[in-house]
């Protein structure tokens, strides 16, 4: 697959055109940016650690009968995806209160979320990503109500499958954030989810394990992303680059 041109370079990853029409490239750097990019720093293989837990969730969600746009890895930060006509919402699924329904809500940090909340944002960083509801996507046009409901159904399996597969690492899967776009009529899971988009804490300690130790200052953000990548994957925590083989590294004949 030989890589195109820049079609669209965001925060934390790049996207590139390949010589498929219907396949781009995601290139996972090593920019970290928190507080709608207020807050940025480059911070040597973090691209590599996100792209690796991205893929292993991906793989595991495609296991289980999620659509996804994931084809395969290129090499430890380069991905190969379908392309999709990005649907411009973010997907929150909450199990634990924390963050900005902390901030913005009568609940106290931690507090269980069952059912979980499925909150939705639309991504427009000029507008500091409001909140919407269903009358408003679709006011707006930003998705079918059927499409909507197709997206919360996917988010809350997507919920159970991570939480379970998180919780045999110990690790409580607190929230998380998707986008989905479509192919087609399809709609498929898109982006990353990485410990960028999710909220993660130890079981037993309720240590965080994921972006807010960047954003709050909480420690050594590598040494916790190269720890919670090792646990996630559960392969030997080391820079994906030292890998000898990485996951999904294989090529798959997928279509
Ligand atoms: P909160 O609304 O509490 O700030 O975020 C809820 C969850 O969604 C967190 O896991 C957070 O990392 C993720 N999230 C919310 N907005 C964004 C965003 O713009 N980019 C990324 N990467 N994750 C987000």
């Amino acid at each position: 697959m030989k890589q195109g041109k820049l079609l669209y370079a965001g925060k934390a990853k790049s996207v590139f055109h390949t010589d498929n029409k219907d396949t781009l490239i995601v290139e996972f750097r090593d920019d970290i940016t928190a507080f709608d990019g207020g807050k940025k720093d480059t911070l040597k293989n973090k691209g590599s650690y996100n792209a690796g837990v991205s893929a292993f969730f991906f793989e595991h969600l495609e296991k289980h009968g999620v659509k996804t746009h994931f084809l395969q890895m290129l090499d430890n930060r380069r991905m190969a995806v379908r392309r999709l006509e990005m649907i411009p919402l973010e997907v929150i699924v909450r199990n634990v209160a924390a963050g900005s329904i902390v901030r913005n809500y009568p609940f106290k940090e931690g507090t269980k979320l069952d059912p979980p909340v499925i909150v939705i944002d639309f991504k427009d960083d000029t507008r500091h990503d409001p909140m919407l509801n269903d009358d408003l996507i679709v006011a707006l046009k930003l998705a079918t109500p059927a499409e909507l409901k197709a997206m919360k159904k996917a988010a809350l399996g997507i919920n159970r499958l991570l939480s379970a597969l998180l919780a045999k690492q110990g690790i409580l899967l607190v929230d998380f954030k998707i986008e989905f776009g479509r192919q087609g009529k399809t709609i498929r899971l898109g982006d990353e989810i990485s410990m960028d988009s999710m909220r993660l804490w130890d079981k037993k300690t309720k240590e965080s394990l994921d972006k807010d130790v960047y954003r709050f200052n909480k420690g050594d953000v590598m040494a916790t992303y190269n720890r919670v990548a090792g646990r996630i994957t559960n392969a030997a925590a080391r820079p994906a680059g030292a890998r000898k083989k990485p996951t999904s590294a294989k090529p798959k004949a997928k279509k």
